[in-house]
């Protein structure tokens, strides 16, 4: 055998949920926004001419924009190509210990697809049984602590008090927070970020800003570590985000009325669909997100997942111990959901 094939970096990927072709159907396995971005996104006209030249590279305009929105210094504000490339970035810059990084085990599935890709060791302590974060599991020797908060495919959000005892109680490690889905009901501990010089908070446009497809991420945290991110991202590719992205990113930042309209509908839409199916002997943990983590009393998850794939309704299934009975499902439009709570009642 060539010796060349050891030296090949081998890692498992991260699965996505899948992206159907046909466009008919009723997605609800990538915890989308139905209700597409703000009328002003689409307002705006793109200069076809200026995609000759290549974008700026700090994105200024946009990193402004999102300062400006949250109330912090632009130098304390870091973009990249969807939150995934902000948290992967994160983990290449904050991530060097000897120690391992902290993250519960049932959590989103990348994380522990970064820690293989870059070689940092980590352990994942278990949820408790019904499904919340113990933080006893975080006190102890660590390189890192990276969860999301609503927790994902959870849903369940901790407080900010939980938050920053968890902060507070590891000062010599980067906690970072992943807000992707905070919008949705849950409380943010960014005020924290003046208080800790350890926490890091990244955020997305793909769900609660409807913009899944322009890819836009970012994170907050103080001037320090926005620098160390930011070179690592120069040591790595400068120009990462194009200048579509970034002018419509504005434009959305730009348009809060419309941004809390639709947030609010999908919450109510959420609840009405929690009741619902709860009549038809479905539980779930409360959700603080824009999907809902649920399972049947008798109807195997697998079963409903495959039977709805056939009605052309994608949920999401992860065949993984401790949730292999659970169904995340995005919460879409009202019309949407009543589809899928009438094929639910058809099931059962
Ligand atoms: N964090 C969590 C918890 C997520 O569920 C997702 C969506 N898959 C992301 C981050 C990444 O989202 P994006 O790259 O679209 O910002």
């Amino acid at each position: 055998m060539e010796a060349w094939r050891d030296n090949i970096r081998k890692v498992v990927p991260y699965t996505p949920g899948e992206q159907p072709k046909d466009l008919d159907v009723i997605k609800l396995n990538t915890n989308e926004n139905p209700y597409g971005p703000s009328k002003k996104v689409e307002s705006v006209v793109s200069d076809p001419d200026s995609l000759r030249l290549y974008p700026d590279p700090a994105a200024s305009d946009l990193v402004t924009a999102i300062a400006e929105y949250h109330g912090v210094d632009p130098a304390q504000v870091f973009v990249g190509v969807g939150s995934d490339d902000v948290l992967a970035m994160s983990f290449m810059t904050f991530f060097n210990s000897n120690k391992p990084i902290l993250f519960p085990d049932i959590t989103y599935s990348f994380y522990d697809v970064w820690a293989d890709l870059f070689r940092i060791p980590y352990e994942t302590p278990a949820l408790t049984k019904d499904f919340r974060i113990d933080p006893a599991d975080y006190r102890r020797p660590n390189g890192g602590i990276v969860f999301p908060n609503p927790n994902a495919p959870t849903g369940i959000c901790e407080s900010v008090e939980f938050v920053e005892d968890i902060v507070k109680d590891n000062p010599d490690s980067i906690v970072i927070i992943d807000e992707a889905y905070i919008d949705f009901g849950g409380e943010t501990v960014l005020p924290l970020i003046d208080k800790y010089d350890n926490l890091v908070v990244t955020r997305t446009f793909s769900k609660s800003r409807a913009m899944a497809g322009l890819r836009i991420g970012y994170a907050i945290s103080n001037k320090t570590l926005i620098k160390a991110l930011n070179d690592v991202k120069y040591s790595f590719n400068s120009y990462t985000m194009n200048r579509p992205s970034i002018m419509l990113g504005i434009e959305s930042i730009k348009d809060d009325e419309y941004f809390k309209e639709t947030i609010g509908k999908i919450i109510n839409t959420r609840e009405r669909f929690v009741n619902e199916i709860e009549k038809l002997g479905f539980t779930c943990p409360k959700s603080s997100a824009n999907f809902v983590f649920a399972t049947h009393k008798s109807i195997p998850a697998k079963e409903i997942f495959d039977e709805a794939r056939k009605n052309n309704i994608y949920f999401r299934y992860f065949n993984k111990p401790r949730i292999d009975n659970y169904l995340r499902i995005s919460i879409g439009t009202d019309d949407e959901m009543d589809k899928c709570i009438e094929f639910l009642k058809s099931l059962v």
